[in-house]
């Protein structure tokens, strides 16, 4: 894998000179939340995603085990916060990033990469879920999402891209009608403010998994994440080059076991 992904850095590099792409002039210095969204935050998180339920989601899907997701929603909001952070890592249901690494033979591994940080000329449109990944083109040939999804292994592992929460929320009901939580694990990057609104919505599914915190141009305030849910986001995140070192450490672990 190593000469793999230095094959793509070195296509990468030649790319960027024939084709260069819009990037982030610097990163900017802003809170990962404003003080202000911070305040009640679980609660705005409950109304958003209520109230912005077009497909009736939390409909079809809540009624089906009442019991077992109250109890487990309670559980999280009982709790200071709904994961543990190690870095740009926010670990839902381990206790480490050590413990999340030993959990990457389980049966399915699910991958998601949310849509705002897809190169501005992505070929497949940022606002989708869809990627076509397609290494000999000169925008995903520079594309850390095109890079990663290379990088995974084809068996046991689902890859989404993700345009809104509701999206990846109907994912994970659907799979747990196939699989138990347990047999799961997921890696999905996003903004600092999505995984701590959304974190005790995944415990209430009982899922376990890492987040992986978007750097640049991210959502945090209300307003820009509710805009961002419609596809109205021109800026651009990315993970941090360190991140996605550590990212891609743990996708060579997960080829190791499958
Ligand atoms: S790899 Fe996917 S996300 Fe990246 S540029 Fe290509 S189509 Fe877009």
């Amino acid at each position: 894998m190593t000469d793999k992904l230095k094959i793509w850095d070195e296509r990468a590099k030649n790319l960027a000179k024939t084709h260069p792409l819009k990037t982030l002039g610097h990163l900017p210095n802003i809170p990962g939340i404003t003080p202000e969204t911070s305040r009640f935050l679980r609660w705005k998180s409950l109304v958003y995603l209520l109230r912005h339920d077009k497909n009736h989601i939390f409909k079809r899907y809540f009624w089906k085990h009442p019991f077992k997701y109250t109890r487990n929603i309670l559980k999280s909001y009982a709790r200071k916060k709904p994961y543990v952070r190690e870095g740009d890592f926010f670990l839902y249901n381990f206790s480490s990033l050590e413990e999340f690494q030993k959990s990457l033979n389980a049966p399915l591994a699910v991958v998601g990469f949310s849509y705002c940080h897809k190169p501005l000329e992505c070929p497949s449109g940022r606002f989708t879920d869809q990627c076509i990944h397609d290494e000999n083109h000169p925008v995903c040939g520079q594309c850390f999402i095109g890079k990663a999804f290379h990088a995974l292994p084809a068996q046991q592992t689902k890859v989404f891209f993700i345009p809104t929460v509701h999206y990846i929320g109907e994912q994970f009901f659907k799979l747990l009608e196939t699989y138990r939580a347990e047999e799961m694990v997921f890696l999905i990057t996003a903004c600092e403010m999505t995984l701590e609104m959304f974190g005790d919505w995944g415990n209430m599914l009982n899922i376990r998994g890492a987040g992986v915190r978007l750097d640049g141009r991210i959502c945090n305030t209300m307003k820009a994440f509710e805009l961002s849910e419609v596809g109205i986001k021109p800026g651009l995140t990315i993970v941090r080059d360190e991140t996605q070192d550590k990212i891609l450490e743990l996708i060579r672990l997960l080829r190791e076991k499958v």
